[in-house]
């Protein structure tokens, strides 16, 4: 199981902020922003260049829900950036497809 796995399994805690029954939302443990959120797959993906057609609809509700964590965590109108790195260069660190969701402070442009 990747580490992302477990804790949709809640063998590893993890402070969710999301869930539904194909994919889970949780506070990233090494926040780079004020809010960063990791949206995941319960399913294991193991990155965005490997998803398939039949996970279009899964990924496309999980860009729509990032809507909701966004103000759930009140930062929808002040702004968020949602990120997918993909492979080494992309700085992936988890082989388990996540999006990003970072907000809470001005972020800079173009990223690192
Ligand atoms: P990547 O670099 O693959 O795009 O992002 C992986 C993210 O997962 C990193 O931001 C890292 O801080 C986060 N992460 C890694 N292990 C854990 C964990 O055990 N719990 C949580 N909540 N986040 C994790």
């Amino acid at each position: 199981m990747t580490i992302f796995e477990k804790i949709a399994a809640r063998e590893i805690p993890a402070s969710i902020v999301h869930e539904e029954v194909d994919f889970i939302a949780f506070h990233d443990i090494s926040a780079q922003a004020p809010v960063h959120v990791l949206i995941v797959p319960k399913r294991c993906i193991p990155r965005i260049a490997l998803a398939a057609a039949d996970d279009a609809a899964l990924l496309g509700r999980m860009l729509l829900a990032a809507r909701e964590i966004a103000a759930k965590l009140g930062v929808l109108e002040s702004g968020y950036r949602l990120v997918i790195n993909n492979g080494r260069d992309a700085g992936e660190s988890v082989p388990h497809l996540h999006i990003h969701l970072l907000a809470g402070r001005p972020l800079g442009w173009p990223p690192g």
